[in-house]
């Protein structure tokens, strides 16, 4: 080895002008992807391009402001209703953490208007099932012509083939369906109140639609979340899957509660489709318990509990009164509201359970979100991110603020603050804090993959 490259190597630089580019763009750009450069200057987005190259930089760096740069990653809300009640999902524990609300289509152009030319990716999802949302085919329309890859996330129990038509022809990439179970009783476990046979006849419309339009969108990804009681399928998923017109398997880990009796109920066995360490103690006996059925959680977030006055809100009549188009329709409105009164009466069994957690022996990092990405709510407000279940820590709401004020508003300043001093060893965790990202315990664990179609958690 010549001198030259011994003294680089000892000053952890690389030979050569390659070398020398491969430095430059290890310090100024630590978190850029060579790939996503690549594929946004191959499709002539080069404003998307300058505007990751710009957030790339002001992230390596730790900066508080944004100085022009914009999100690249969108979670995006159209929707907070759902049919199901999921028993981890705020929305399906009816915890009334959110108002309920759809999307308006004005509001949602206009937003596009302004941050689309410089979004990358978006995830169509978070709290409810946005097909409840009639305009959702045109949002996705809408953000496809400003370049945008989208993935939507569904339980698909409920859809027309015309929707079903429309969802191909708005030019939506990709598709996620959520199917954890290959019978009827594996898949109610988790996803209850669901049907297995609906959601199999209406990805066979989907399919047949694809190929009668001949478009070879959206790919259709079959995800499987992996509890104890539905590991025994996770070999079969994949054929299963593939043999129903799914284009591709997505097998994760589901996050859960932290409590023991949950982790001990719910957690699967085999160690791959564990994100928490083993609780100690014999296996548990009997049915797993459900957290708004009485068990009571140790770490209880700050819940909102729906109040009756909101039904009252001409916006949460409006919207419930547009998602009903038939009999059936209109009994699950009405289940919807009776839920919420009896979580009301019965204020107990509303439980917060603990946010998101890291890996055991996960090391302190850094966290994307509050450069790069931001989650929207169905009325706007803004969460840092897609794990923030509750109102109350919302960082302010793009339909009705200022952009710059909010995007470099005291929340998100904070945000970004934190998570750099946190990232350099400068912070710690403060579970007593006001702030969401200032008590966040997964920090270090959020990466967005532009490459693949989630953000690896
Ligand atoms: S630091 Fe935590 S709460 Fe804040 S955006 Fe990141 S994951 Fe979300």
């Amino acid at each position: 080895m010549s001198e030259r490259a011994e003294r680089a190597g000892r000053a952890g630089r690389s030979e050569g002008f390659e070398g020398f580019l491969r430095d430059v763009r290890r310090r100024v750009l630590p978190h850029a992807e060579l790939s996503v450069v690549e594929r946004l200057w191959r499709e002539r987005l080069y404003r998307k391009l300058a505007n990751y190259l710009w957030v790339q930089f002001l992230m390596g760096r730790g900066a508080t402001r944004m100085w022009g740069g914009h999100p690249y990653w969108l979670t995006l809300d159209p929707s907070n209703f759902c049919q199901l009640h999921c028993p981890f999902c705020p929305t399906g524990a009816n915890k009334g953490t959110r108002n309920k609300a759809m999307m308006d289509f004005d509001h949602f152009k206009k937003f596009m208007d302004r941050v689309g030319p410089y979004v990358i990716r978006m995830e169509l999802m978070n709290w409810g099932e946005s097909l409840f949302n009639r305009r959702l085919p045109d949002m996705i329309a809408e953000a496809k012509r400003h370049g945008i890859s989208l993935e939507l996330h569904e339980n698909f129990n409920h859809v027309s083939e015309e929707t079903v038509e429309k969802l191909v022809r708005s030019g939506l990439d990709v598709i996620s369906i959520s199917v954890d179970g290959l019978t009827q009783e594996t898949y109610e476990r988790y996803r209850v109140g669901g049907r297995l046979e609906s959601v199999l006849a209406n990805l066979e419309t989907l399919v047949r639609k694809r190929h009668e339009l001949a478009s070879p969108t959206p790919r259709i990804i079959w995800q499987f979340l992996v509890f104890r009681h539905n590991e025994h399928e996770v070999d079969r998923v994949e054929e299963f899957a593939r043999a129903r017109g799914a284009d591709d398997v997505r097998i994760k880990p589901p996050y859960l509660p932290t409590d023991e009796p949950f982790l001990a109920a719910w957690m699967p066995r085999d160690p791959r489709f564990q994100l928490y360490p083993v609780p100690p103690g014999p296996e548990p006996e009997g049915p797993a318990p459900m957290p708004n059925k009485g068990v009571r959680s140790s770490q209880a977030l700050r819940v909102r509990r729906f109040r009756p006055t909101q039904i009252l809100r001409s916006a949460y009549l409006r919207d419930l009164l547009a998602m009903i188009d038939s009999p059936a329709d209109a009994a699950r409105a009405a289940g919807m509201v009776g839920r919420a009164l009896v979580q009301w009466i019965r204020p107990e069994s509303v439980e917060g359970h603990a946010l998101i957690r890291a890996r055991p022996g996960d090391t302190p990092g850094f966290c994307e979100w509050p450069w790069a990405g931001m989650t929207i709510n169905p009325e706007g407000s803004v969460s840092p991110c897609c794990a923030i279940e509750d109102q109350a820590d919302d960082f302010g709401n793009v339909f009705a603020e200022r952009w710059s004020a909010l995007w470099n508003g005291r929340s998100y300043r904070t945000a970004r603050r934190h998570v750099r001093r946190f990232s350099r060893g400068k912070a710690t965790i403060r579970t007593d804090s006001d702030h969401p990202c200032v008590r966040c315990t997964v920090i270090g664990n959020i990466r967005f993959d532009l490459n693949a179609t989630r953000p690896s958690a």
